[in-house]
């Protein structure tokens, strides 16, 4: 049996008779941008993510970077990332002109530690950007808190967190602004490139309706310099269809989730993820930690188990910033995970046979490992 890391394929299938309806409504009538279904959209996903606005653009990097322009964040500007991300939310604010300051994760959460936040802070820091990797939410009060007694802004990165909960309540409200990715893989995934922002604050939404389409509200009229970071019309109807499973979906992905945390214990070698107290993640990734994780790979891979890295090189670590002062920094912990993680096949669409495929090859590799 061949487990592929994820399968879109199957996402689509399940959704075949809606998501052909909702292609062909959006086909049939004439109007591809800025229409009906991004307006219907906004307000769904606003009130999923119990907030009042929801601005669609063009994909979560540019949910990133609008979200820092619109709070006029640019050169000379500081903003605290996590050392241990996806790239993107580190380009996003170098996109602005403005500096990523990384501050290094928890060790055993993988998450921005808020701890160590209030240290990077400088004169030139404007906002705090936690991630909640792996669709795990960082301690977001403890965030806060650093970033009120500073007068930072918050924008969350959560771009893999649809729908997870942060003691209780679904991440998307609580700070200046949560931004989300639609990427297909994401828990919420379009097909194509698309991304949101929601916000309480409606000065921020509506600056951010400017950076979006040339920097106008009325065509022709155009306030502020801004090009083009539109949502289409298409993406916006399939999204919808989505989001009414996305509850459903993320539960199967914890249901997959609980089998791996159970049925995975007890191996020396192998370091499963922890759930933190204030969390409800929603599994985007099952994230496992191991010192011999090139064995590991290669024997899964060999047993026809499909994993991937999430992240082989920490964005300090990449030529991408190999021209920056930050291409000198230590950050041990986040060098440590991007050579110990491994992410193993996650999905709604992972049947109970493909786990137990997966449980049994990681336990003959990982008893392997222990018997050497
Ligand atoms: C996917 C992702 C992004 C970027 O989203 P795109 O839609 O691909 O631009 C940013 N941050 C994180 C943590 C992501 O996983």
């Amino acid at each position: 049996m061949r487990v592929p890391f994820l399968d879109l394929r199957a996402a689509y299938l399940e959704l075949q008779g809606e998501i052909d309806a909702a292609v062909a409504r959006v086909l049939a009538s004439g109007w591809y941008l800025a229409g009906p279904e991004i307006e219907a959209f906004e307000a769904e996903f606003a009130s999923y993510c119990d907030n009042r606005h929801c601005v669609a653009v063009a994909s979560g990097s540019d949910a990133l970077e609008l979200t820092l322009r619109a709070l006029d964040i640019g050169p000379g500007d500081e903003v605290i990332v996590p050392s241990h991300t996806f790239i993107a939310t580190w380009t996003a604010v170098s996109a602005t002109g403005a500096r990523p300051v990384p501050v290094e994760p928890d060790e055993v959460t993988y998450l921005i530690d808020p701890a160590r936040i209030e240290a990077a802070v400088t004169g030139r820091t404007r906002a705090i950007m936690p991630v909640h990797l792996y669709g795990q939410p960082v301690d977001l009060e403890a965030v806060v808190a650093v970033a009120d007694r500073h007068g930072l802004a918050v924008v969350e990165d959560a771009a893999q967190a649809h729908g997870s909960r942060y003691r209780g309540r679904r991440i998307g409200s609580g700070t200046t602004a949560t931004a989300f990715s639609f990427y297909p893989g994401k828990n919420l995934g379009a097909l194509g490139d698309g991304g949101a922002v929601v916000t309480a604050d409606p000065e921020l939404a509506d600056r951010l309706r400017l950076l979006r389409s040339y920097g106008s509200r009325v065509k022709y009229r155009h306030e502020i310099r801004a090009t083009n970071h539109r949502l289409d019309e298409l993406q916006a109807a399939v999204l919808r269809v989505k989001l009414a499973r996305l509850d459903e979906w993320n539960d199967r992905r914890r249901q997959v989730a609980d089998r791996y945390l159970t049925e995975l214990t007890g191996f020396a070698d192998l370091t499963l993820p922890t759930v933190a107290a204030w969390s409800d993640p929603v599994w985007h990734l099952f994230v496992l930690r191991t010192p011999d994780r090139q064995q590991l790979q290669e024997r899964l891979s060999a047993a026809g188990v499909d994993t991937l890295i999430h992240y082989p090189v920490a964005p300090h670590r990449t030529p991408a910033y190999a021209d920056t002062p930050l291409a000198a920094g230590a950050y041990p912990i986040a060098e440590r995970l991007a050579d110990q993680v491994l992410s193993l096949p996650m999905g709604p669409h992972l049947s109970a046979e493909a786990v137990t495929a997966v449980v049994r090859a990681v336990g003959a590799s990982a008893g392997l490992a222990a018997a050497r």
